[in-house]
């Protein structure tokens, strides 16, 4: 099989030709038919998040075909295509697990991190952290879904019914979310990097009511903002913006420090708070739910053996929406 790998952080990925792995009872293998790339992903290449074990595939928003499945797996079975999220595995038996907060499990197995990810022709992945995909899927489209669309919906529901929703940074997660929000009846303003009109552009066409840069006021409060953009400077701002009682949700892995701000900032039952991994439960209820049905996601192919290109691209801000690899 093909792959890109990580063989040093901080270092571009190396195109191998590997053996195809073996599955275990309770996994499938999977050819790989989209991957898309998200930012955890440059968190890992850049070596921003702790302990990386390299040698590793990254890629956790795959779209795939399995094409063999272990002697224990009932679901999916060869043929089937499914997605592989960033949660590749959960203990089944720690507290968080037992109380339905897997996203949180003590001993938890990520795609593209601890287990190889989908920048490969081929894949292996626990069956029971597979999720389903219709036959008539289009690949590119739903792999950004896999990641930047479940996070962005479980951001969604920790900032509550807000009307007036502030979304920081507009890339392939918030492109999603907007579009989400807007079906749902709400409205959003799409704060990006300043002068970043561009990007203003594209938040705009898909139906934001405002968009402008992160350091400028938005007309009027906000009853909640996510974050998405991995700056830190970006919470107190949010926090000034959002109305008495209103929350700022972070949705990323991995954000600067934030810096210090007056506590009357937060006063008057504001709230900040983080969104870490995702349950199998969010996916589920995410390609239940009727307003993702409507979502059209925004991307750009690559080949897979260009996925630095693609990453740099993603690093670099030359984005609208998602960047995908294509094996
Ligand atoms: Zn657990
Ligand atoms: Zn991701």
């Amino acid at each position: 099989m093909r792959a890109m790998v990580l063989e040093t952080v901080g270092a571009p990925l190396v195109p191998k030709e590997l053996a195809v792995p073996s599955v275990q009872p309770d996994e499938v293998l999977l050819r790989v038919e989209a991957c898309g790339v998200c930012r955890t992903d440059l968190h890992v290449v850049d070596g921003e998040l702790p302990n990386p074990r390299t040698p590793i595939i990254p890629g956790h928003e795959i779209v795939g075909t399995v094409v063999a499945a272990g002697d224990n797996v009932q679901t999916p079975m060869p043929g089937m295509r499914v997605g592989v999220p960033w949660l590749g595995g959960t203990c089944g038996v720690c507290a968080y697990c037992r109380s339905g907060h897997e996203n949180l499990c003590d001993h938890p197995e990520f795609t593209g991190y601890t287990r190889p990810g989908g920048f490969a022709s081929h894949v292996v992945a626990r069956a029971a952290y597979c999720i389903l995909l219709h036959d008539d899927v289009d690949a590119v489209a739903t792999a950004p879904l896999l990641c930047a669309g479940l996070i962005g919906w479980r951001s969604l529901q920790r900032a509550g019914n807000a009307r007036r929703l502030g979304l920081y940074g507009f890339g392939a997660a918030a492109h999603i979310v907007a579009q989400v929000a807007i079906l749902q009846g709400r409205e959003v303003f799409a704060f990006t990097r300043p002068g970043d009109t561009r990007a203003q552009s594209f938040a705009l066409s898909l139906g934001a009511t405002w968009a402008g840069d992160s350091d400028v006021p938005p007309p009027g409060q906000l009853d909640a903002a996510i974050i998405f953009a991995p700056v830190g400077a970006l919470v107190p701002a949010a926090l000034k913006a959002v109305r008495k009682g209103g929350r700022v949700v972070c949705g990323g892995i991995h954000m600067s420090d934030i810096p210090a701000f007056p506590y009357r900032d937060l006063w008057e039952e504001r709230e900040i708070m983080s969104v870490a991994n995702l349950t199998r439960e969010d996916a589920r209820a995410f390609f239940a739910a009727k307003a993702t049905q409507g979502v059209k996601t925004t991307t750009r192919p690559y080949p897979l053996e260009r996925a630095n290109e693609a990453l740099a691209d993603l690093r670099e801000g030359r984005l609208s929406g998602a960047a995908v690899l294509v094996p």
